[in-house]
Parts: C-alpha cells; structure tokens; sequence
C-alpha cells in the first residue's frame, strides 16, 4: 500500500509532531502568553507514536520521517522517541526540525541515538530583534545550538528563517554570509496565514521574490534547476558552492509535487498544513483498532487531499490549527 492521493501524488515523507508546546513565542506562530495547550491524555503516548510510525513505514511506504511541533526538543524522552524510530525497519531517515535553543545539551544524544540531521529556525542575528520576534532572549543559546550540530554530525546542518516586514526584512543578505561562512544551508520561507491571531495578510508577507531582489544587492544569485518534491526553490550563490533558497509557500507553491503527510501530536492524519479535514488515528488506536485498519484509515485519509493550499483564492480558510499544534 501507498498513500496515493487522487491526484497521483505519493506522500513518503511524514512530518510527525511531537507536542505543540514551545519554549519560544515567535509572533507569527503563538501569542505572547502561550495557546490553550493540548491536554496530556490526548497526546500521544511514546508507544503510540512508534506504533504510528511502524504501521507508516512498514505499510505504507514511508521513508522519511521529520519531527517537529511547536518544539520538538521540549517533548519528554525525544532522544528515546528517537532511538526507537532509528531501530525500525525499514529505517527511515531521520530529520528534526526546532529552534535550536537545546541542541547544545542535546545534539550529540540525538545523533548517537539515529537523528540524521537538524534544521534550525533563526530569523535574525540581532539579539533585540530576536527577543522581538520570538519573545525570548535565547539568541546565543539558538546560534550555539547551530555549531553544536554541526559537531555532532547532523549535517547537513539547514538553516530557516522568516522575514517580517520592517522587522528583520532588510536582514536577508547578512543571515545569508553568516551561514556560508558556517556551512549551513539557509532557506528563506514565506510567511504564511497560520498564526493563531489571524493577523497574516498577503501585503504585509514579504515575498521571496523581495528576498530574491534583496539578496541581489550583495550577492549573484543564479537559479538551479531540479526543484522535485523539494519546497524550496534553490540557488547558487556567486557562482556557488554555497546555495540560498526560498520556499514560496505562498507566491510559488509546490503543492502539485507535494510528498508530504503530517501525523500531529494528538494523533490526527492531516494531508496538508493547510488542509480542513483531519481523521482520528488516536480514538480508533485506543479503540482497539488494528495496525491494518489503522493503515487503511491513514490511506483514506491521503486520498482525500486536495489539489492545492488555495491560498490565493477568494476561497481560502485558514486552518483552525494554529502551525504549532500541526506540526511545521
Ligand atoms: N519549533 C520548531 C522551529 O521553530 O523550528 C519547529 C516547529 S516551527 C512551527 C517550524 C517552522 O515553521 C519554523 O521554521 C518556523 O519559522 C516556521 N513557521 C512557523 N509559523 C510560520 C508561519 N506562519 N509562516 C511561515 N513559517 C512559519
Ligand atoms: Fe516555537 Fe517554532 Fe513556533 Fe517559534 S516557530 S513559537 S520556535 S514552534
């Protein structure tokens, strides 16, 4: 079995949350005072998460499994949770996307335990705009956490950053040096309508054609081509090796070549960041449902997606899930 959905994409990547809790408050993912959390006994357990995981790479073709949240790192046993997806069989690969403010304590336990490598969310290099922006002062622990990946061999180490306009908008070229001279790869995303406060509005996004035009002013910039499933458009910088892209969710979506299924930490099958629609892995799980029938569920579940985020159309809802409690 596949998830195939019905327009023949084939999703093999899964990004699987953990918790939608977070020791950040980056303006456009979570107000300042925090969300109504979701309530422990609905999250998943470490087992059921490794029985989900299981049933999607035995079953149904899964090969790559990203963990995200809110922040992953502040979920309780994550080195263990990921011990235990290093030793199924067949072994996806490993990724892990966070802020990076606890990879200093836990870089090398990860990696020793089967994580393959980290992206990691930096915006600026100010340490007042990243207090403005995330709503905590971890600028130093974020930037030590990036080196402390590199050490313990999670590379390649990818750096990922959101421009806010007349906030850190004007920072796309020095972000840009700052992680060529340490090997990250950085990947400009636009803002997209996920906030909790609704307050996204497409002016206000900056767009990654701006980010394109901004980073021309101190770099040449060169288009490559092979984009595949990969969301990011990426680009040679000066003639290369060094790379920059940019995942224009928004003005350049990627949905048609889209191989993603997102699993959140309360045991929803989401087809998509945006999608309307979720089924229930949880309450059949703990309903006794077997690993078959939670397979077929999940292959429901794909089949059902839709074309496209439809974010541009006069059409578009936003999600009632705020992009922490889906997992980014
Ligand atoms: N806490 C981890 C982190 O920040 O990397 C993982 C979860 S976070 C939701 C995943 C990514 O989504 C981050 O790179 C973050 O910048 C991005 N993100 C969050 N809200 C977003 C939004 N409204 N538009 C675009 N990207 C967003
Ligand atoms: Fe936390 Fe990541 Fe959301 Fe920032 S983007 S508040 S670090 S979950």
């Amino acid at each position: 079995m596949t998830l195939r959905d019905s327009f023949g994409r084939v999703a093999t990547d899964l990004r699987l949350s953990l918790t939608d809790r977070c020791n950040l408050r980056c303006t456009y993912c979570m107000p300042a005072d925090g969300l109504a959390w979701m309530p422990r006994e609905e999250q998943l357990t470490d087992d059921e998460v490794v029985r989900l995981v299981h049933i999607a790479v035995t079953r149904l073709g899964v090969d790559e499994v990203r963990l995200t949240g809110g922040e992953p790192t502040v979920r309780p046993h994550l080195v263990d949770i990921v011990a235990r997806l290093s030793d199924l069989r067949p072994r996806p690969r490993l990724s892990m996307t966070t802020n990076g403010t606890s990879l200093t304590r836990l870089a090398g336990a990860l990696r020793a335990a089967g994580l393959d490598r980290v992206n990691v969310s930096l915006d600026t290099l100010s340490a007042d705009r990243y207090l403005a922006i995330t709503n905590r002062d971890r600028l130093a622990d974020a930037q030590a956490g990036l080196a402390a990946a590199v050490a313990a061999g999670l590379t390649p180490v990818k750096v990922n950053a959101v421009l806010l306009r007349g906030v850190n908008d004007d920072e796309a070229p020095a972000l840009l040096r700052w992680c060529l001279d340490r090997g990250y790869a950085l990947r400009f995303i636009e803002q997209m309508p996920l906030d909790p406060q609704h307050s996204w509005n497409r002016g206000v996004m900056v767009t990654g054609a701006e980010i394109l035009a901004s980073l021309r002013t101190e770099f040449t910039v060169t288009a490559l081509s092979g984009r595949g499933s990969a969301p990011a458009e990426v680009f040679a910088v000066d003639g290369g090796p060094g790379t920059v892209g940019v995942i224009g969710s928004v003005t350049a979506p990627f949905c048609a070549a889209c191989d993603r299924v997102r699993l959140t930490a309360d045991g929803q099958v989401r087809s998509c960041l945006f999608a309307r629609e979720e089924t229930d892995l949880r309450v059949a799980m703990r309903a006794g449902a077997d690993d078959a029938r939670l397979a077929a569920l999940w292959v429901a579940a794909v089949r059902g997606k839709r074309a496209g985020h439809g974010i541009d159309g006069p059409a578009f809802v936003q999600p009632v899930r705020p992009m922490s409690a889906i997992g980014g």
